[in-house]
């Protein structure tokens, strides 16, 4: 396997679904995303399958299915490297959904902030300032959690009301407290993911890039997740990825990837 060059951005999905995550379309094995990234020439791929309450995740069993994709993988010597790891999710301020069983398996965490379609996850806020506010607090007590490598998915929660779009929450953020939990993500080695939600409606969602640009100057990393469910869009991934790399001219310095003892 190569070492990543210093100057391009390589090819990653670090938030990865597979058949393991019951929102996951069948088809989406281990074997087969792993297949379409060797087939990509992706550098890395980060498997991400959800870890929800006990009453709705069997946490035995996801542990233990973990556990079997790391040997698979041990054993399989693929040429593409594969790591595996969970999506944890920040049910309130203050409060993550947490599992130590399943964390002792993951070789890295993606933690969602925004999973407010869930019935166990708090979706707090009338006017869009106070929603985009909760949205900060969720971020913060993601990047305080020990475990959070990356926050995924910015702005781009189900919200259930129309007037609270992605674009209209950035528009009500407080951007001088981006600013203090950008420093602390820094100061946690927290990264802010950038993914097709964002990236592929820009009609919805286009100008939270100004999140992602600012976590940039700022000097914090950025992560690239495909959150992709299907074999199809982990493809489309890989297509306009190169649009990603060219809109925040993204390095390898600039982008969080898992240490390589992992
Ligand atoms: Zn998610
Ligand atoms: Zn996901």
């Amino acid at each position: 396997m190569s070492s990543p060059s210093t100057t391009t951005a390589p090819l990653v999905s670090l938030h990865t679904h597979t058949d393991l995550s019951l929102c996951a379309k069948p088809n989406m094995t281990l074997d087969a995303a792993v297949a379409l990234a060797v087939e990509d020439g992706y550098h890395t791929l980060g498997f991400t399958d959800h870890i929800h309450i006990a009453e709705v995740t069997d946490r035995p069993a996801h542990a233990q299915q973990l556990r079997e994709y790391r040997s698979r993988r041990d054993e399989a010597n693929w040429p593409v490297r594969v790591l595996i790891g969970g999506e944890f999710e920040v049910q309130g301020k203050g409060s993550m959904v947490e599992c130590d069983e399943i964390l002792e398996v993951c070789e890295f965490v993606v933690v969602a902030p925004n999973h407010y379609h869930l019935r166990w996850v708090d979706s707090v806020g009338d006017t869009c300032a106070e929603t985009a506010a909760h949205e900060l607090d969720c971020f913060e007590t993601a990047i305080n959690w020990p475990h959070t490598d990356i926050i995924a998915h910015p702005y781009v929660g189900k919200i259930q009301k129309p007037e609270h779009e992605p674009n209209a929450m950035w528009d009500a953020t407080d951007k001088n407290r981006i600013r203090d939990l950008i420093a602390l993500a820094k100061e946690r080695d927290v990264a802010m993911e950038i993914q097709p939600a964002v990236w592929f409606h820009p009609d919805r969602a286009g100008r939270v890039a100004e999140l992602i640009d600012m976590w940039l100057d700022d000097g914090g990393l950025v992560s690239l997740g495909s959150d992709a469910h299907t074999l199809s869009t982990l493809r489309t991934w890989t297509e306009r990825y190169g649009e990603i790399v060219e809109r925040f001219d993204l390095t390898t310095e600039k982008m969080w990837l898992p240490p390589l003892d992992r």
